[in-house]
């Protein structure tokens, strides 16, 4: 029935500035299937980061609201995790058309919201749509086991099913990938899906919801709410939520994880990095110097997979001042202007940190080769915009080293050797990301195979693994034991029910009790 009516609908679906208006709008809570206003007191405003002009406000959730959504998943999976695997594959095929058919729109919505630049915005989405595209093969994931035989006439074979209600807490930085690592993978398992998008960016969370509602999922299926701290708490201790999903720092992260844990929840917490591009004398020096500013400074460095850190070792030491001159060609401006390569930070906030971690760093003896604390974006001064910026000489005790900066700004270190190279990243607390450089094969294996990442690149600077695989970070940027995505994330939205059975000819049946362990 569902999908019949589906196809009656006009494609693509009119999501444009449904929750914007001139006057700052008010993001709404979608709960039970409709978008509804909240009737909170308090309320946060959006700004774009780019003028730090008010567009939006978002309520932090009340308590009844915060019920209501979960109370209303509650409801929904009891048919929910009952419909058919083709049903809900067909909900995600209707999905990830209309996604794919209104990019442009979602991606405007994340550059108004969060400042990254439009081309960057749609690739934001296009690594989140291709999430969804995964989940549209379910019907192979979602497979379980068999053995037959394992004794005269008993077979044994597992389900794969769903877990109940789970949530999702999203981080600023990708508005679209990273609710679409989250609800598409809990739903197509046949969970429902409580989510509580950033308060910094909701919009485009917004507008993925109303897709998803056009593609057939029924109400009550995905529920959204907003808010801070009280919001994270309720979901923590909710006693419906089964799962919880996390993406962001390591403060919020960590507390989530053991306050989750500590109720009984599945818990998967990404967290901070500090990427190292490790670069050999033998790379070949263009595109890794290419590589390398385009991975430090894209999205002004608000990557949790950036290459915030380079290792150059041996004669690459000498490539510094190319480094600094193909950073320096590119261009601050705003997200939605023609040619901006490096937006604006997410608020005036992070872009007071950044300066004084870069301060920092001078403080501490680095070399400042190139300092955009005081660049000059024109018709946009009150954006919080930092332009690149690259210290060298630094030092792996240095407050720029050992914290996360989350900013365009690249740290450079030097090694003798590939063998101190990988000392030094092994030593880093954090297990995100990181890239080699090389044209030796057998240098690439041996740091592969040595270096303790989740994430390894060889020539290939931000390693984000397609959704066939999964997003393997580890040691400090990962709490839990089942990553996002690929099959780590079927693993992590359901559970495994093994039975035995056994189908026995009249003749052989047991004439008396078995009173021992069955053998
Ligand atoms: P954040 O931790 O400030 O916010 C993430 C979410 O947690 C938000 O929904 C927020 O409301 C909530 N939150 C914030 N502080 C909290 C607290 N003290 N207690 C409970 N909840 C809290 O992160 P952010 O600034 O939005 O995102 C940037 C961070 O996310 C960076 O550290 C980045 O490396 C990380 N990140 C990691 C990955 C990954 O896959 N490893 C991907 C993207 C971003």
């Amino acid at each position: 029935g569902i999908i019949r009516s589906l196809w009656k609908r006009k494609v693509p679906v009119q999501v444009g500035r449904m929750y914007y208006s001139s006057s700052p709008a008010t993001t709404k809570l979608f709960i039970d299937g409709k978008f509804v206003e909240s009737k909170s007191s308090e309320w946060l405003d959006i700004h774009n980061p780019a003028t730090n002009e008010v567009i939006a406000k978002v309520p932090k959730a009340t308590q009844e609201e915060m019920l209501a959504a979960v109370d209303s998943c509650s409801r929904a999976y009891r048919s929910w995790s009952e419909t058919s695997i083709l049903t809900r594959q067909q909900i995600f095929l209707r999905y990830q058309q209309l996604i794919k058919d209104n990019i442009k729109e979602l991606a405007k919505s994340i550059t108004l919201e969060q400042g990254k630049t439009l081309a960057d915005a749609e690739g934001d989405v296009f690594r989140g749509l291709q999430v969804v595209e995964h989940t549209c093969s379910i019907t192979s994931l979602m497979l379980g086991e068999t053995l037959p035989s394992i004794t005269r006439d008993m077979d044994t074979y597992t389900y794969r099913l769903p877990l109940g209600v789970c949530a999702g807490i999203a981080p600023f930085n990708f508005p679209a990938m990273i609710p679409l690592w989250m609800f598409p993978m809990g739903l197509v398992c046949g969970n429902t899906y409580l989510l509580k998008p950033s308060e910094r960016v909701p919009g485009c969370t917004m507008l993925l919801a109303k897709m998803l509602q056009d593609a057939g999922a029924p109400d009550g299926t995905l529920n959204i709410i907003h808010g801070q701290h009280a919001a994270v708490d309720f979901i923590c201790e909710h006693p419906a939520i089964r799962a919880i999903s996390f993406v962001g720092s390591n403060q919020a992260g960590e507390y989530i994880y053991e306050k989750g844990s500590k109720n009984g929840k599945r818990v998967q917490s990404n967290m901070g990095a500090k990427n190292h591009g490790v670069v050999m004398p033998d790379a070949n020096k263009e595109n890794t110097l290419n590589q390398l500013v385009g991975a430090a400074f894209g999205a002004a460095g608000q990557r949790c997979m950036a290459l915030s850190t380079a290792i150059l070792v041996g004669e690459a030491r000498d490539w510094l001042p190319e480094l600094v001159e193909r950073a320096k060609a590119l261009r601050v401006n705003a997200g939605d202007q023609p040619g901006a390569d490096v937006g604006p930070l997410i608020s005036p906030q992070a872009k007071e940190r950044v300066g004084s971690l870069i301060q920092s760093g001078v403080d501490e003896g680095a070399s400042l080769l190139l300092d955009g604390r005081n660049v000059q974006v024109k018709g946009y001064e009150n954006g919080n915009f930092v332009g690149p910026t690259i210290l060298s000489n630094v030092s792996v005790n240095m407050k720029c080293y050992t914290e996360e900066i989350f900013g365009p700004v690249l740290v450079v270190l030097e090694a003798d050797s590939l063998d101190d190279a990988i000392d030094m990243v092994n030593k880093n607390p954090y297990g995100n990301g990181t890239a080699i450089f090389t044209t030796n094969g057998a240098t690439a294996r041996k740091y592969t195979h040595q270096v303790d990442v989740g994430q390894i690149g060889v020539n290939v600077p931000i390693p984000v693994p397609l959704p066939m695989f999964s997003f393997t970070g580890s040691r400090g940027s990962f709490r839990g034991d089942t990553n996002f995505y690929g099959k780590q994330g079927i693993q992590f939205y359901t559970q495994i029910k093994t039975v035995t059975s056994q189908w026995k000819e009249e003749d052989a049946t047991l004439k008396t009790p078995a009173v021992t362990m069955p053998t």
